[in-house]
């Protein structure tokens, strides 16, 4: 935009400039000149002619009412003379030339003073000569001022030409103006189509990435501001529909009731603490835990209540175990734990006094006290069992701890299964 009004801004002052000095005030000059200089010269020529009549017809009938007439004259010209005088003060040389003229009519009014004091001579040899002179000095002034005439119209010329001049001048430059504007303007057009194509691209290319599940990419739009608040408001839904995902994740992996990570989460964990184990040989212990006669308790004190029991033994795992040992809840009343980098023995440590402390714990509801169970199977990883084969050994234990009693720890070693002692 300002390259655009830029150069119609400078045509509009250039103009301003050429017009005021190249137009205007050279037509004032003119108009001036017309008024002080030509028309008074032109007057002043006339009058000066108009002097020869009076001295001519009193030589003729010596009437004096011509000297009167001459007299009269001679005070216009007087007048007119300083005034043209002082209107040429700016051109010395058309000055010079009214100047001579003066000195020539000065000549002129003595021969004619001398002519109109003459009587009744009209033949006389020194006044026809006087008379001759008389003629001559007018026709010598009336010359100098028709030179001046022609000098000041040349002046007049000269200013023509100049506002002749100014005034294509002024035209070029609105031309070269409005062809300059016109320019900046195609190119401003082309520079936003190329920056906004560029901008909507750009939040394209965001919503594609957005959809094929990028949620880290944010959109850089920082012109026009329309399109840079619409990527603003783009980059804020796009950060709230990941915390939104990662805390639909969260929940995707937790159990709703005790708040501990879900089967779900188990699978995951348990390939990971395999793959430790394939890599690295790193040791790891699996508990399989069942409360025992749980619907017992649901029969008895009712389903609530058995909720509270679950969320209990699920309270007093978490606090049992390392923040390292992972426990979760993989199904109505069962519960895995996973013990990383644990060896048999500290396996077998930690299951029995979970154990203990779940029995340990009552749980009061509604008046009524409720002390829950648990039968654990335990089985470590070992190179001669594939995954699944070490999952079962610890389902087969806790179902040795069940058969053999309930309220137990069975460690399966996988040659035999051994009832922990
Ligand atoms: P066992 O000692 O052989 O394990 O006997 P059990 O009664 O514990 O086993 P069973 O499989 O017969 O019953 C499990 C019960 O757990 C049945 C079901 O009503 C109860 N249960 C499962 N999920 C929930 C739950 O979320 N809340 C409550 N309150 N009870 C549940
Ligand atoms: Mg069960
Ligand atoms: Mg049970």
């Amino acid at each position: 935009m300002l390259f655009a009004l830029a150069p119609i801004a400078l045509s509009a002052g250039g103009g301003y400039v050429l017009l005021n000095h190249g137009v205007i005030a050279p037509f004032q000059d003119v108009a001036e000149r017309q008024r002080d200089q030509i028309a008074p010269a032109q007057n002043l020529r006339l009058l000066i002619w108009d002097s020869l009549i009076p001295v001519d017809e009193y030589l003729q009938d010596s009437d004096p009412v011509h000297t009167d007439t001459y007299r009269n004259i001679r005070g216009q010209v007087e007048v007119a003379f300083s005034e043209l005088i002082s209107a040429l003060d700016g051109t010395p040389q058309a000055r010079g030339l009214v100047e001579r003229a003066r000195d020539n009519w000065t000549v002129a009014d003595q021969h004619a003073t001398e002519l109109l004091s003459v009587v009744g001579l009209p033949g006389d040899r020194h006044v026809i000569e006087t008379q001759q002179r008389f003629h001559g000095s007018v026709v010598t002034t009336t010359d100098l001022l028709a030179a001046t005439y022609t000098q000041i119209s040349q002046a007049i010329m000269d200013d023509h030409d100049m506002v002749n001049r100014s005034y294509e001048r002024s035209m070029w430059l609105a031309g070269i103006a409005g062809g300059l504007s016109l320019l900046s303007i195609a190119f401003g057009v082309v520079m936003i189509g190329r920056v906004l194509s560029q901008s909507v691209d750009r939040l394209v290319d965001g919503a594609i990435r957005f959809a094929d599940g990028d949620r880290l990419h944010r959109i850089n739009v920082s012109v026009p501001p329309e399109l840079h608040r619409v990527a603003v408001e783009f980059n804020l839904m796009i950060g709230r529909i990941q915390a939104s995902e990662e805390a639909l994740a969260e929940l995707a992996l937790q159990d709703s009731l005790t708040g501990l990570a879900n089967r779900r989460a188990f699978d995951g964990a348990l390939d990971d603490m395999w793959s430790r184990h394939q890599r690295f040989g790193e040791p790891g212990a699996l508990l399989a835990i069942d409360l025992d006669h749980f619907k017992q308790v649901n029969d008895t004190y009712g389903h609530a209540a058995g909720d509270e029991v679950l969320r209990s033994v699920a309270s007093v795992m978490r606090h049992c175990l390392r923040p390292s040992d992972k426990v979760f809840r993989v199904g109505g009343e069962e519960f895995s734990v996973l013990l990383p980098r644990t060896g048999l023995s500290q396996a077998h440590e930690t299951a029995e006094r979970l154990r203990r402390a779940i029995g340990a714990k009552a749980v009061q509801s509604n008046g009524n006290i409720i002390t829950p169970t648990a039968s654990i199977g335990l089985a470590v990883m070992s190179s001669d069992v594939d995954q699944s084969a070490f999952v079962a050994r610890a389902d087969t234990a806790l179902y040795e701890a069940k058969r053999s009693g309930r309220n137990r720890l069975v460690i399966n070693h996988g040659k035999g299964i051994a009832l922990a002692v």
